[in-house]
């Protein structure tokens, strides 16, 4: 199967990504991780892609559409993957039509408190790729999977999450509609805990 995870930044795209990835033993792609990945490298893809990263704004369609395009040729992209914050733009959702067949697009469904919320108290693990809560944490600096110190991610500092939100509502939001028209789209409630959440994104998407 071929996936898509919509939805706000801290909507849980990639908890439930990684986790749907794993029982269907397929790839989870996150444009955001391999971004973050260039960065770490200071590749010249990294370099250029900082600036908007950090500033909450998307980075350009071309750096992106191409970027996943190559990461499709791998070849553990040849029985499904699932696409975790991408596409972002009608741009980048027309460029995969052309290289792409998708089969769904799970829409994740969450309020603005909940989303501020979520990214105020976000801590990830820089070693692990790791996502946490603080409110779930024993040590707020301490990864529990594999100890390495916890970071706060530079764009959930406040005036940036309030503009992650603009240009999701701005850029991205329209993409509901986009996969609404072809059939797509399969809604799912992204509040409340993540097992009941999870339980929805399989219900959602027929898979038990
Ligand atoms: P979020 O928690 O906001 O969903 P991601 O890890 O998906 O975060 O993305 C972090 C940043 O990487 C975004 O704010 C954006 O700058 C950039 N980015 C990730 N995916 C894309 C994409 N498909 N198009 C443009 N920019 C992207
Ligand atoms: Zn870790």
């Amino acid at each position: 199967m071929n996936l898509i995870f919509l939805g706000p930044p801290g909507a849980g795209k990639g908890t439930h990504a990684v986790r749907l990835a794993q029982q269907l033993n397929i790839p989870q792609i996150s444009t955001g991780d391999m971004l973050r990945g260039h960065v770490k490298a200071q590749t010249r893809l990294g370099l250029e892609a900082k600036k908007y990263m950090d500033a909450g704004e998307l980075v350009p369609d071309d750096v992106i559409i191409g970027m996943v395009k190559e990461r499709l040729q791998e070849p553990d992209c040849a029985g499904g993957y699932i696409f975790d914050g991408f596409p972002r733009t009608v741009a980048q959702a027309e460029a995969l039509s052309e290289f792409a067949k998708i089969d769904a697009v799970l829409n994740l469904i969450v309020s603005d408190q909940v989303i501020i919320d979520r990214l105020s108290g976000r801590r990830v693990c820089p070693d692990c790729n790791g996502t946490f809560h603080i409110k779930h944490l024993e040590n707020a600096s301490v990864c529990p999977n594999c100890g390495g110190k916890l970071v706060i991610r530079k764009d959930d500092e406040p005036e940036t999450v309030l503009n992650r939100l603009n240009v999701y509502r701005r850029q991205t939001e329209p993409l509901i509609d986009y996969y609404r028209q072809k059939g797509l789209l399969r809604d799912a409630n992204g509040e409340g805990s993540v097992d009941a959440n999870y339980a929805e994104v399989l219900e959602a998407l027929g898979i038990r």
